[in-house]
């Protein structure tokens, strides 16, 4: 360790087993300052920063030590690696301090009263001055002018009103490491430094860690820093921040001014987290309680909370799109709710992957957390007929909506309805736990735990998920990615990804089979999707199609008339290239045996399969 000797302001340099009693200075950098380079010439005396080094020695000499330690000059910053480990044993050399002197320049009266300029000081503002407030035991503040403003212990009050650091810190009858990891980063939230680095490395010693400084990895090193801190700590109030990004994010903040708010929170006595977490190539591995919340959305339990209340905090994580990988985002512009404990017997244990990198990329835009049901095959519109619905939402035939509402899961829908036949057809929509769409259509409208029961007609009873069985009778589940394509003799069911009304949500499209041709090249002019089932060419408008719902839904159009085109189904004949029954035009290769195309799938046929010749079969023979 170097030192400056208080008589003849010579640097000397000590080995760190016999380290002299020495004073140490906590300061804002001004101009001028004189360097370690300058020490070694004349030049020092010369520059502005001088009056700082010669006022701390005289200070120093004054309470009885022979030396001073002062950043500016006591390392050598041409060498990194000097650097580095001075960066690395900071937090130490302050600790192991006979006293510090906190020079504040920009404060000139002579006591810290009300209205001072003591708490408006730039030295508060700092990052480096966060550690060096906290760890020497023995600390002295002074004006400009070197006059004593008083100790820290002295000023406790003023300076935990300033900084928030807490006076047992202060005072040294608590020691750092016993506040938890928010409430230490709460201390830096409010800091600056003029390097973004330093913004993390000036807090290594205050968690206790030690890492290599790579100055130029700009943000990634607050993230380094907390990566360092997880692998010593289970403590989960390191996830307790909140930023107003509405992109996706990691579990780490991107700079301690996430915490503002977190001076408060702790750690939860009882554990619900069970294992290790740590970082790996596929983000960091974490074992959470999760519980469905919003669409692709889990609102998981942290093991933290504020000692006033009992509830715990949580985050949303939200799926991506690869298997198993979460971001955490905002939903409705909260960001670390409070968990209620009563949900905690919903939570399901789940291992997860939460990617760092994700952060800043953009979210996709938020799928509505239910369906659209296109319409009700073969109903029977007479208003007499039955048609049930057991829903979140208040239902509107027109809209056709079923929408599960922020906090709760499962079912978003339970219909009953009559059909033409006067038969009674049972229709269900919702999501399994991981958000994988699933529909009933057909089979039995009570779900098997309900089945006689007094109370299977209360609305969570009919609402709940074990209907979601796909072994039940007429119950198809789909994937959370691709949907649903279903088909069997009698129905087609389909349920895919679009957007309605500006809306991104899952449409649900039941069909029977022989009526279940997918226009895929006509879009309907009512709703903007593509034309299932009966398309409805208007005779009098050029151009002009209809889907059977909004056929239905515009009495005013119908006088045009319309001419009802259905794409016949070849019945048992697959496409060889997207695998779907072929509907309307078939074409079969006369070159191959058994290789046939339907007629979306043939106009991309010269690219999947060329020079062939089709023949074009309208009409199943
Ligand atoms: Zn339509
Ligand atoms: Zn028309
Ligand atoms: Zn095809
Ligand atoms: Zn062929």
């Amino acid at each position: 360790m170097r030192l400056i000797n208080t008589k003849t302001l010579q640097l000397e340099e000590f080995p760190d087993d016999c380290i002299p009693p020495y004073a140490i200075l906590s300061h804002r950098w001004q101009e001028e300052e004189v360097t370690f380079r300058d020490m070694e010439t004349a030049i020092a005396s010369a520059k502005k920063g001088y009056t700082k080094l010669s006022s701390s020695c005289a200070q120093a000499a004054k309470d009885g030590l022979g030396y001073v330690w002062v950043d500016t000059c006591c390392i050598d910053k041409s060498s990194s690696a000097e650097l580095s480990e001075s960066i690395n044993c900071m937090y130490e050399w302050y600790r192991c301090a006979a006293v510090c002197y906190g020079y504040l320049y920009d404060v000139d009266e002579l006591s810290v009263g009300e209205g001072s300029s003591f708490r408006s000081s730039v030295w508060f503002t700092r990052g480096w001055t966060l550690q060096e407030l906290i760890a020497p035991s023995k600390m002295e503040f002074f004006n400009a002018e070197w006059h004593c403003l008083g100790s820290k212990v002295g000023l406790k009050d003023a300076i935990t009103a300033i900084t928030g650091v807490p006076e047992p810190v202060l005072t040294g009858e608590l020691a750092p490491q016993e506040f938890s990891i928010a409430q230490r980063m709460s201390w830096a939230s409010g800091r600056t430094t003029a390097k973004v680095e330093d913004i993390a490395y000036s807090l290594l010693g205050l968690f206790s860690i030690n890492m290599p400084m790579l100055y130029g990895e700009r943000e990634k090193a607050f993230i380094r820093l907390q990566e360092e801190i997880m692998k010593q700590s289970d403590d989960h109030t390191i996830f307790a921040w909140k930023s107003l990004d509405q992109d996706y994010r990691g579990l780490f903040a991107k700079s301690p001014a996430a915490f503002a708010g977190s001076a408060a929170i702790v750690p939860s006595l009882s554990k619900w987290n069970r294992s290790p977490y740590s970082v790996t190539n596929m983000g960091l591995s974490i074992e959470l309680p999760l519980i469905p919340w919003a669409m692709d959305t889990y609102l998981a339990a942290l093991d933290c909370q504020t000692e006033s209340k009992s509830n715990r905090f949580g985050i949303f994580l939200t799926l991506l799109p690869e298997s198993n990988q979460y971001a955490r985002v905002i939903l409705d512009g909260e960001d670390l709710p409070e968990f209620d404990s009563k949900l905690s017997p919903h939570c399901e244990y789940r291992k997860i992957y939460v990617k760092q990198a994700v952060s800043g990329m953009q979210r996709s835009q938020e799928k509505i957390y239910g369906f659209w049901l296109r319409h009700f095959p073969a109903r029977d519109v007479n208003p007499r007929a039955e048609f049930d619905v057991t829903a979140w939402n208040e239902w509107d035939h027109n809209e056709r909506l079923l929408v599960i509402p922020t906090g709760q899961r499962g079912s978003a829908g339970i219909i009953r309805y009559q059909m033409k036949s006067g038969r009674k057809q049972n229709l269900k929509v919702g999501f399994d736990s991981m958000f994988n769409p699933v529909v009933q259509f057909g089979g039995q409208f009570y779900s098997p735990s309900s089945f006689g029961k007094p109370n299977r007609d209360d609305f969570h009873v009919k609402m709940g998920t074990d209907w979601m069985d796909p072994k039940l009778e007429g119950v198809y589940r789909g994937d959370r990615l691709t949907g649903l394509i279903m088909e069997d003799a009698w129905t087609r069911i389909f349920v895919f990804d679009d957007i309605v009304k500006e809306k991104r949500m899952w449409v649900v499209q039941i069909e029977f089979a022989e009526q279940g041709g997918w226009h895929r090249d006509t879009i309907c002019d009512g709703c903007g999707l593509n034309v299932f089932g009966t398309r409805y060419k208007c005779r009098v408008c050029p151009n002009f199609d209809y889907c059977t719902a909004c056929k239905e839904a515009d009495k005013a159009h119908e006088k045009h008339g319309y001419e009802a085109i259905n794409l016949i189904r070849h019945y048992g004949i697959n496409c060889d290239s997207c695998g779907d029954t072929i509907y309307g035009t078939r074409y079969k290769c006369r070159d191959c045996s058994n290789y046939d195309l339907c007629s979306p799938c043939h106009g991309d046929a010269i690219q999947n399969h060329p020079d062939h010749r089709f023949d074009t079969i309208k009409k199943p023979r």
